[in-house]
C-alpha cells in the first residue's frame, strides 16, 4: 500500500537529529504504530522522486531480525518522509548515558523498595548482545542489500521492550545521502580516521565496510561507559577532536568492569588503518560473541527485556531527580 500523510495521527515527538524529528505516529488504516522520521531537503521533484525509489527497495528485500522494519517512504513539499517500525525503548545513547555507579533516590520509596536506584552499567552479556545484534545487522545490509550503513553510532541502534536491538538510518539511498551534504558532522563524531583524513570524506567512494566496524566499535565503547569515549577536552574544538583521533591511541573498554576478550573485540574494531581491522565474520566467530550465542541456545539467553526496564526505571528516577534539583535552585529576583 502507499503511505501517505493523511492516514498518519501524529503522537509523540521521539527525538530530533541534525537534519529533521523523528515522532511517533498511528497509521490509522491499519493500526500500526510507526516512526516517522521526517527529512528538510531543498531538492526537485526529480530528485526527490529519485530518493523515494532508492528508498523503494527496502520493501523489496527479506527482511531481518537487527533492522528496523520499513513501511514506505513519500515526500510532502521538500521533506522527505520515512515510515520505519517504533522501537519503545528508543534508541542507545538515552539508555546507557549515565556513569557507572551513579545514585539517584528511587521514585517510590517504601518498604518493599529500596530507597535509592544505582546505575549498574551494561554487563557483559547485555554488551555482548548489543555488540552481536548490531554486526548481524550491519552484516545483512552488505550481504543481502549490498549497502554500508555508513551512520553507525549510539543513536542509530535501537531496542524495543521485549529487549530485540536493531539498526536504523542506514544509507540505502546515494540520492539522500548527496542530498543531505553532511556539512555538519557535530561534535561527537564516529567517523573512521582514514574518512577523516581522506580528501572527499563526503563522497560515497570513500567509504568502505571497515569504517563501519570502526564506528562500531567506538559505539560499543560508548555504550558500555555511558559518554562519548573520547574525552572532553578533544571535542570542545572539532578539530582538535579529529586531529586526536588520527594521532592518539583508539580508546578501549574498560578492563576492570569487562572481560580479556570482550576488551579484544573492541580493539579489533578500532585498529587505526581500515586493512587491519576485524571483518564482520570474525567478529561474530570471536569467544566475546560466541559465548552469548552459546548461551542462548541452551535455553539461557542473558535477559534483555528485564536490563532495558532497569535502564527505564534508572532514567526516570534520575529525570525526577534532576528536576526537583533544578526547582529547589530557582534563582531569586526572576
Ligand atoms: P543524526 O541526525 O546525526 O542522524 P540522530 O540519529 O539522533 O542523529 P534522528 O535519526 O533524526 O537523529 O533520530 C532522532 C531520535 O529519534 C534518535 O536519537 C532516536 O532516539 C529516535 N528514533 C529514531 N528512529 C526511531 C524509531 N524507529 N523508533 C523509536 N525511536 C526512534
Ligand atoms: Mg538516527
Amino acid at each position: 500500500f502507499q503511505l501517505n500523510m493523511e492516514d498518519l495521527e501524529r503522537g509523540d515527538e521521539l527525538g530530533r537529529g541534525n537534519y529533521g524529528t523523528v515522532t511517533k505516529v498511528l497509521h490509522t488504516p491499519t493500526g500500526v504504530t510507526m516512526a516517522l522520521k521526517e527529512i528538510r531537503l531543498e531538492l526537485d521533484n526529480a530528485k526527490l522522486n529519485a530518493i523515494i525509489m532508492e528508498l523503494d527497495v527496502l520493501h523489496r528485500t527479506a527482511s531481518s531480525p537487527h533492522i528496523v522494519d520499513f513501511y514506505g517512504a513519500f515526500f510532502v513539499e521538500t521533506c522527505v518522509y520515512y515510515c520505519m517500525e517504533y522501537m519503545d525503548g528508543g534508541s542507545l545513547d538515552t539508555l546507557a548515558n549515565f556513569s557507572f555507579g551513579e545514585t539517584v533516590p528511587a521514585l517510590h520509596p517504601g518498604p518493599e523498595d529500596e530507597e535509592e536506584v544505582v546505575w549498574q552499567g551494561v554487563p557483559e552479556d547485555v554488551l555482548a548482545r548489543i555488540a552481536g545484534s548490531t554486526v548481524k545487522g550491519l552484516k545483512f545490509l552488505k550481504d543481502e542489500l549490498g549497502v554500508i550503513h555508513r551512520d553507525v553510532k549510539p543513536t542509530n541502534v535501537l531496542i524495543n521492550h521485549r529487549g530485540h536491538i536493531k539498526l536504523c538510518d542506514f544509507g540505502v539511498s546515494g540520492q539522500l545521502e548527496k542530498s543531505i551534504a553532511k556539512t555538519n558532522i557535530g561534535c561527537q563524531t564516529y567517523m573512521a580516521p582514514e574518512r577523516i583524513s581522506g580528501e572527499h570524506q563526503n563522497t560515497v567512494g570513500t567509504y568502505t565496510v571497515s569504517s563501519d566496524v570502526w564506528s562500531l566499535g567506538l559505539s560499543i565503547i560508548e555504550i558500555a561507559i555511558g559518554r562519548y569515549p573520547y574525552p572532553p577536552e578533544a571535542y570542545s574544538n572539532i578539530l582538535a577532536q579529529l586531529k586526536t583521533i588520527i594521532q592518539d591511541d583508539a580508546p578501549t573498554l574498560p578492563a576492570d568492569r569487562y572481560s580479556p576478550e570482550a576488551c579484544e573485540w573492541v580493539a579489533s574494531c578500532l585498529v587505526k588503518a581500515p586493512g587491519g581491522r576485524a571483518t564482520y565474520a570474525e567478529l561474530l566467530e570471536h569467544e566475546f560473541i560466541q559465548r552469548d550465542e552459546i548461551r542462548a541456545e541452551s535455553g539461557d539467553a542473558v535477559d534483555m527485556a528485564g536490563w532495558l526496564k532497569k535502564a527505564l526505571k534508572f532514567r526516570e528516577a534520575k529525570i525526577v531527580h534532576t528536576q526537583t534539583l533544578a526547582a529547589a535552585k530557582v534563582p531569586s529576583g526572576h
